[in-house]
């Protein structure tokens, strides 16, 4: 039996909702200076790219290629591998992935994954941890600037990302400041890169130091902030902007510049309405670049148990039974 909820209507044009008071749980005066404060400063960082002294080519193209591959740390494996587990791959390429994913200084995986699961269970109801009905900045970022213990609280990373706290390697980024190392680590690997090839091409410490801060600048700094910018995009932009597909029951969209941008990400009407399926395009146009990824790591032998789309989970399971009598 279908849920009525989820019944396709093509071109149908979501129900206004009603918009949402601030959650009851949240005091805008509890201010996270443990977020507010990196995200200042990373922003403050990034603006240092207006600096005509620190443009470089290098850093521009690497800031861009950058984003992509940065970005599949939090789309292929925050949010399709661990928050959905629509597919799996080998522990060692799984640890890969959440390093890839922690130089993005998005939260560990624990906190991020238990926060969107929560917003799934939760969308655009009075609980949802960043609901643009409350206000568009919110749902952007400002839900990560103040104290909600509804969603920002150990019960609820026990509630919502059980799965992953089993995993000492999860716990241990809980734990400890492992996850700040890695982001510094490899900022600082970006600067030596550059700090050396600079000092070969330009032969002096000044280019190598100009070098070395361009690709510090371009591709840490800029990157992490754009980066950011399009996940929270996806928070914001496509729970107010965009076309339904489906009645899902709250206020997702299928947004075509956020899933340019965010590779697949912004058709979130798709999502919410199958979250397990490992791709979000259900029109061929509805390009989602993270899933190729996906298909290519399985071609590769390295993703497995990809979970296919709503529609042929329901035709397997029509044809479980004759399968079984035969
Ligand atoms: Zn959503
Ligand atoms: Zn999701």
């Amino acid at each position: 039996m279908t849920n009525p909820a989820h019944h396709t209507i093509e071109g149908a044009v979501a129900e206004p909702r009603a918009r949402l008071p601030l959650p009851d749980t949240v005091t805008l005066g509890n201010i996270r200076w443990s977020y507010l404060a990196p995200i200042a400063v990373v922003h403050l960082l990034a603006l240092l790219a207006v600096m005509p002294w620190l443009f470089s080519w290098t850093g521009l193209i690497v800031m861009v290629v950058g984003v992509h591959l940065f970005g599949q740390g939090i789309n292929l494996c925050y949010h399709r591998l661990l928050g959905h587990r629509s597919f799996t791959v080998p522990l060692w390429f799984e640890r890969f992935l959440v390093i890839v994913a922690l130089c993005c200084m998005e939260d560990t995986p624990v906190k991020w994954v238990a926060t969107h699961r929560f917003h799934h269970k939760h969308s655009d109801d009075p609980h949802d941890p960043h609901s643009p009905l409350v206000a568009f900045l919110w749902a952007h970022v400002g839900w990560l600037l103040f104290e909600n213990p509804a969603v920002h609280s150990v019960d609820t990373y026990r509630k919502y990302a059980s799965d992953l706290l089993k995993d000492p390697f999860y716990l241990k980024l809980e734990k400890s400041y492992l996850w700040v190392w890695v982001y510094v680590a490899h900022a600082a690997l970006y600067f030596l890169a550059g700090a050396v090839c600079g000092a070969l091409i330009g032969g002096t410490a000044v280019s190598a130091v100009q070098f070395g801060l361009s690709l510090l600048v371009w591709g840490v700094f800029v990157r992490t902030v754009v980066v950011w910018h399009i996940t929270w995009s996806v928070n914001s932009l496509t729970h107010v902007f965009g076309y339904t597909s489906y009645q899902t029951g709250e206020n997702s969209r299928n947004n075509w510049l956020v899933a340019l941008l965010a590779v697949g990400e912004g058709w979130h009407n798709n999502h919410h309405y199958d979250p397990a399926s490992a791709s979000v395009q259900h029109r061929w146009w509805e390009i989602d670049i993270t899933y190729y990824h996906i298909w290519l790591l399985e071609r590769l032998g390295l993703a497995r148990a990809v979970v296919p789309p709503k529609r042929v989970r329901r035709a397997a399971r029509k044809l479980e039974p004759v399968a079984r009598d035969e």
